[in-house]
Parts: structure tokens; C-alpha cells; sequence
């Protein structure tokens, strides 16, 4: 993608912009149909006093085309120097487009793209093109402006790459749309309607240090992006390696995001609400068929949903909008320049430095590769979780294995679609989305409901529900009125930054976020035992009999089984006791090759021959689950990559090694629970078989013990 940087006199001063369509600029701010276009846009009307279309005075175009990371970040630099330079002793003597000729020749030198320094004064000048008196014939083609008026719509809630954007305006509009794209969003932009950046580049006006470059679709930065010599823009071109999958996030592609303008759809019906004074009727219990513990919680997520609406109609109306995640506050009544003004680069570029007669040595700190890669730590991560005030936006669903959630989401999302809202349900595993689809669109057989997952047939669609897994949520950005994300602490979605990241930008400001898990990260558990999340747990199963608590059983670790080629009696005794009862076993090991020796052992001890082994190698895993699920295999040992997913009706557990590094407390949990789901078969056995008692298998018995206790005080129990 290539872009122009151009300086526009307005207001008393000079500011730089970058655009992708100088032409929509001129006519935007010079030409006969400015005005027109303004009243075109309905956000607008009205508003006409505040446009800005009017008051430019004169304006230079750099008229060179530059890769369009180059020439954000060289708006931006002029931007801040000017700033610099007003802050002290005025303007320089300097012509500002002189300025800004040299400091492109700067970065372009930088890039090793000109041998010489600068360029000479006369070619700067050929290289100027000035709008004013004689742009005013200049305006935006109908094309043009009627697709920017289709893309308003299209972009709402998103955040998209150049190309995906293009794809979805070509996909409406019709390959005709292919060559006025560009102008569209520019338009859009001018509009504060869209926001146009470099997919990868410094400061986002989050809380970060803004001198970083930083991918914007995904917020990795530090070791997650590289420079590799770019076929677009022929640079040595930085690019994120964290969200490739979802294509090439790079810094001379577009990064659009459409801005979130309130609409009143939501406001209006509270309005109406409380004119007829009644208020909605939402069933949380008996139609959706939960048990009264389910119920319950299901209850308090709803207050927490219906307040944090009421909360948000009712800052729309006021046109207060609050932050929600690492994002930019919004401001529809401005475009992407203002917002770029004010997160300039700081820690690289301070203003003192770019004061300095030569801004070189600073401009080649800030484009050095070294200083993309600081250590990615666990520092980075905490600064994502959310922090007092956001934690306002969250509400923990803490629900025991086997406790039915997907029922408890059922009220939540009800009721937010009878308000006319949006609702999205991300899972970080792809297999449960599939699952989710049907369920829910029989349960509400209404509603349009668009599934997203890697090669899922949908992609840009837009529905009033949106089934995702977790990478999806890059390509959203402040969509969703009611944002459900299960099993957070799952792979690959523990630990990992950019989700956490995606899942906070994904939701409306100030929109309420349901955070569903068994096993919540300890941060978490915290915040909400302290009063800061609010949560409701839901400490029994839907059959309403206690979890099966794991009985620690001394034994040798797998290693000296495999070595001695001999299981202990202990854990053959179990297993045999297990096989007796009728009960199919998961075994689990630690370690992938563990697996086929460890079946090999047990299937030459044990009366049954259907022993198997499986792992997140095996290319018939698939397979066998489902001949596990066909009760065709009795034992199967596995690794965790079963501790989730995968229920069968009478089961028993079995964890070797148990006191082993790769199982902690939430793994040890999700394991045992997948004995005793079925309601015929609600005391399934568990056993942990290691060598030592450690803290995380301790952890691991309170924890179960701790919601069973709960589960029986609050009288869930049969
Ligand atoms: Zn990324
Ligand atoms: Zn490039």
C-alpha cells in the first residue's frame, strides 16, 4: 500500500496527514462538494458547524508516493517536531513543506533507498504540488462517495488489513468497487467515520510505551515482529509474526478500523422501557430447562449484563464514551490525525531529541531492528490484564466441569437480542464452536447466526449472533454488545497476550464482557474473591452430585515403568477394578512419548485387549476418539490435549506422574473432571499416581473439595 503525506493550514496552523487518496483530501477540503459531502453523512447532520471541511486555507502534497507505514510515520514526526518547535521559540524560518521534504529524504535514507543526503532544493520543489484557490473545481466522484456510504456500514465493528477491506467493499459493491476503494475510506476517514493506520506501527494510544512499533490487529510487539525485505514496498519491512495466520500484518499495509458511532437502537428501547413503565421480561430458569444452581447464576449475569446496558444507553445518550480494552477512545467528530497527534512516539523520539539540528541518530534508534526486539516477558502480559476499572466490564461464570455453560449463556444472550443487540461467543477451541453452531441456532430460531473459525464458510457476514474461535475476534473491533468468551484459560488462550488483547478491543465501550471457566487464572480468582470481578460460580454439576474428589495414590513415575517394563499393582488393581464396573479409563501421562509405551504395558497386563494410545501427533486421533467415544477402546492414554472436550458417559480417571511440572492445579482439575459427567453415572473414580505430593495436586483436591463443600452449603446437592 503507498500513501502521500500532505500539510494543510487550518485553524492558524500547520499539520501534516497522511492519506491514501490525496486527490479525496483535495476535494474534501478544497472543492465545490465539500460541503455536499458532509450533509451526505448522516452522523454528520447537523453538525455543520463543527465540520471541518471549510476552514482549510492552503495545503502542500508531497507529491512522491510512499510506502504507507513511511508516510504515517512521517506525518506524524512533522507533526510532533512542530509541536516541539511551537512549545519553544515559534515555528522555524523554514518553509514546513522544506521541513518535511527533508525529513522524508531522512527516512528514505535511512532505508539505504538515497545515497546522497536529502535531496537537492530544486527537486524538493518539483516534488510539491499546492492545493487552495485553484482545487476548488476539484470533488469526490459519486462512485466514490456512494461507496464510502456502503462501507460505513460495512466497516462498523471491524477491523481489517488493506486487502480484507478491499475484499469486503469489492464483495458488496461489485468489482467495479476495486479501483475506488481507496477513495472510499479516505473519504470515510475524513468523515472520522474510519481510522487509518499502518497495520504495524508505533503507538496506539494504549497504555504502552508509544515509541514501540507495535502490530495494531493483534498487539504484539517486541520479538513477535521481524523485518524481512518487502515485496509490496521494496523496504526492509516489519511484519507480525504473532497474527500471520490470519495473513501478513505489516508496516506498509492499511490497518481500518470503523470508528463506533452510538446508535440509538439499544438506547431507544430502555427509553421506551421505562416510558411504559414495565420492564423486560426475560425467563432465566425454566424455559431454558437449568437446575437451580444454574439458575442462580445465571440470574446474577443477567442484573450484571441489563445494568452494564443501562449503564452504556445511557452514555451514549450523553455522548460520554469510556475506553473499553487498549483502545484509542473513540471520537466520531474526528478523524485518525488528531488521534495520531497524540501519541506520537516518546520513548524513542522525544521531543528534545527531534529539537537536536539532525533528528538522524534519533530516526535510526527508532528504525533500528534492535530496538523491535526487547524481551517478550510475562510483563507484557500482566500489563494487558485488565486493570481496576476494567475489570467493571467483566463478569466471571466460574462453573465446575460438567455444569452445563452453555445453557447458563442461553438468558444472557436472550436477552440482549430482544434489545436489538449483537452478541458474540468465542471459544479458543475450534471444535467447540462447531458444536456451539447448531445448539444455538435451534435455540433461537430468529436470529441470524454467523460461525467463524479458520476456513469457515462465512467470513463477512454480519449476524446478531457471532460464533468465533478466539483468533477471529483480530478482525473485530468495538462490534458487540454482549461479548462471551469460554474457556479462557484454555490453550491457547492462557498466557497468550494478543488474545487477551483481541478479547478486550472485540466488545462495545463500556460493554459487558462474561468470561466463562472452570479453572480461572489465579489473577482472576483473586479479583473476583476480593470484590474487584464480579462473578457468580456455579459449584455442581448439572445432575446436581458432587465432583469426584482424587484419591493420591503413592507409585513409581512412568519413566521407571517404562524402563522396567512393568506397571504397579496399585494402579493395574485400579484399572482392572475400573474394566470390572464397566467403565471406559483415561489414562494420562506427561509427555507425548510416554503415550504408546505406556498402552503397550497396560494392554499385556489388563484383561481387555482395547487398549490405545493417542497425542496431539497422532495423525488418527480424531479416530480413535470416536472409537473411544464408541466405547471400541477401554483404556486410552493420553496427554492433555484430552483434558477438555472429549465427555464420556461412565469414566474413570487415572493421571500418572501427577506430580509432574506440565500438570498444574487448573490441568490437574480439567482432568479429573472429565470422570462422573453422566447423570448415570455420577461417582466416576480419579486417582493421582506420582511419586511426591506437590502442591498443585494439593491445590488441585481443595479446589474440587472446596466447590463440592459450596455446592452442599447453598443446598444444590440431591
Ligand atoms: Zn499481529
Ligand atoms: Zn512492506
Amino acid at each position: 500500500m503507498k500513501g502521500n503525506v500532505y500539510l494543510l493550514l487550518r485553524q492558524g496552523g500547520w499539520e501534516a496527514r497522511a492519506t491514501i487518496a490525496p486527490e479525496v483530501d483535495e476535494a474534501y477540503w478544497f472543492g465545490r462538494t465539500a460541503a455536499k459531502q458532509e450533509e451526505d453523512c448522516p452522523s454528520r447532520q447537523g453538525r455543520r458547524e463543527e465540520s471541518c471541511g471549510g476552514d482549510a486555507v492552503e495545503a502542500w502534497l508531497y507529491k512522491e508516493e510512499l510506502p504507507w507505514g513511511q508516510a504515517c510515520l512521517a506525518a506524524d514526526l512533522w507533526n510532533s517536531q512542530q509541536r516541539g518547535a511551537a512549545g519553544r521559540a515559534g515555528p522555524g524560518r523554514q518553509h514546513p513543506f522544506q521541513r518535511l521534504a527533508r525529513l522524508v529524504a531522512e527516512l528514505q535514507e535511512l532505508d539505504g533507498r538515497r545515497q546522497s543526503p536529502g535531496i537537492a532544493r530544486e527537486a524538493r520543489q518539483q516534488l510539491a504540488c499546492r492545493w487552495g484557490e485553484r482545487s476548488r473545481g476539484a470533488a469526490v466522484s459519486e462512485e466514490t462517495a456512494g461507496l464510502a456510504q456502503l462501507a460505513a456500514g460495512l466497516l462498523q465493528g471491524r477491523a481489517l488489513l488493506g486487502c480484507e477491506a478491499r475484499d469486503l467493499l469489492v464483495g458488496a459493491a461489485g468489482p467495479g468497487a476495486g479501483s475506488s476503494w481507496s477513495g472510499a475510506l479516505q473519504l470515510l476517514s475524513l468523515l472520522g467515520q474510519a481510522r487509518l493506520a499502518g497495520a504495524v506501527a508505533a503507538g496506539d494510544g494504549g497504555r504502552r510505551a508509544a515509541g514501540e512499533l507495535r502490530c495494531r490487529r493483534c498487539g504484539s510487539g517486541g520479538v513477535c515482529l521481524r523485518r524481512t525485505r518487502c515485496y509490496a514496498c521494496g523496504r526492509m519491512c516489519a511484519y507480525c509474526e504473532a497474527c500471520l495466520m490470519m495473513g501478513r500484518s505489516r508496516e506498509c499495509e492499511l490497518f481500518v478500523t470503523g470508528v463506533y458511532t452510538p446508535s440509538d437502537a439499544v438506547g431507544k428501547l430502555f427509553c421506551d422501557q421505562a416510558r411504559m413503565g414495565r420492564s423486560h421480561n426475560i425467563s432465566t430458569g425454566k424455559a431454558w430447562g437449568l437446575s437451580p444452581a444454574q439458575e442462580a447464576a445465571a440470574a446474577q449475569a443477567l442484573h450484571f449484563i441489563e445494568l452494564k446496558l443501562q449503564q452504556r444507553s445511557v452514555m451514549d445518550a450523553s455522548g460520554v464514551v469510556s475506553t473499553n480494552g487498549e483502545q484509542p477512545q473513540p471520537c466520531p467528530d474526528r478523524d485518525f490525525s488528531h488521534d495520531q497527534q497524540q501519541t506520537v512516539p516518546v520513548r524513542h523520539l522525544g521531543q528534545d531529541q527531534l529539537l537536536k539540528t539532525s533528528t538522524r541518530s534519533s530516526l535510526k534508534q527508532h528504525l533500528q531492528p534492535h530496538s523491535l526486539i526487547s524481551r517478550f516477558t510475562q510483563k507484557l502480559f500482566s500489563s494487558l490484564l485488565p486493570n481496576r476499572e476494567e475489570w467493571a466490564h467483566y463478569f466471571l461464570l466460574w462453573a465446575v466441569t460438567g455444569a452445563g455453560k452453555t445453557e447458563m449463556i442461553f438468558p444472557l444472550v436472550e436477552t440482549v437480542l430482544a434489545r436489538g443487540g449483537r452478541v458474540l461467543i468465542a471459544s479458543p477451541r475450534r471444535d467447540v464452536v462447531i458444536e456451539l453452531d447448531p445448539r444455538l441456532r435451534k435455540a433461537f430460531p430468529e436470529a441470524s447466526v454467523v460461525t467463524l473459525y479458520g476456513g469457515s464458510e462465512q467470513r463477512w457476514e454480519r449476524g446478531s449472533i457471532t460464533l468465533s474461535t478466539t483468533h477471529q475476534l483480530f478482525r473485530f473491533h468495538q462490534a458487540f454488545d454482549l461479548v462471551v468468551i469460554d474457556e479462557l484459560d484454555a490453550f491457547p488462550y492462557h498466557g497468550d497476550p494478543m488474545l487477551h488483547y483481541a478479547a478486550g478491543k472485540c466488545g462495545l465501550p463500556g460493554g459487558p464482557t462474561v468470561l466463562l471457566s472452570a479453572t480461572p487464572p489465579r489473577e482472576m480468582q483473586a479479583a473476583a474473591k476480593s470484590g474487584r470481578l464480579a462473578h457468580a460460580r456455579v459449584p455442581v454439576r448439572f445432575h446436581r452430585h458432587p465432583l469426584p474428589v482424587p484419591r493420591l495414590v503413592a507409585s513409581p513415575p512412568v519413566a521407571v515403568m517404562l524402563a522396567g517394563r512393568k506397571a504397579p499393582p496399585v494402579l493395574l488393581k485400579a484399572l482392572r477394578e475400573s474394566i470390572q464396573r464397566g467403565a471406559q479409563c483415561f489414562v494420562f501421562v506427561q509427555r507425548i512419548s510416554q503415550t504408546e509405551g505406556m498402552a503397550a504395558l497396560l494392554a499385556k497386563a489388563l484383561p481387555c485387549r482395547h487398549v490405545a494410545a493417542t497425542s496431539s501427533q497422532d495423525p488418527e486421533r480424531a479416530e480413535k476418539v470416536k472409537r473411544f467415544r464408541a466405547c471400541d477402546i477401554r483404556v486410552l492414554v493420553t496427554t492433555t490435549i484430552l483434558e477438555r472436550g472429549v465427555t464420556i458417559p461412565r469414566s474413570d480417571v487415572y493421571i500418572l506422574d501427577a506430580d509432574g511440572r506440565l500438570f498444574d492445579e487448573a490441568s490437574l482439575v480439567q482432568m479429573a473432571g472429565r470422570a462422573g459427567r453422566s447423570a448415570d453415572d455420577p461417582f466416576g473414580r480419579v486417582a493421582f499416581f506420582a511419586k511426591e505430593r506437590n502442591e498443585s495436586q494439593l491445590r488441585a483436591v481443595r479446589h474440587i473439595a472446596g466447590m463440592n463443600k459450596a455446592a452442599r452449603r447453598q443446598g444444590y446437592l440431591r
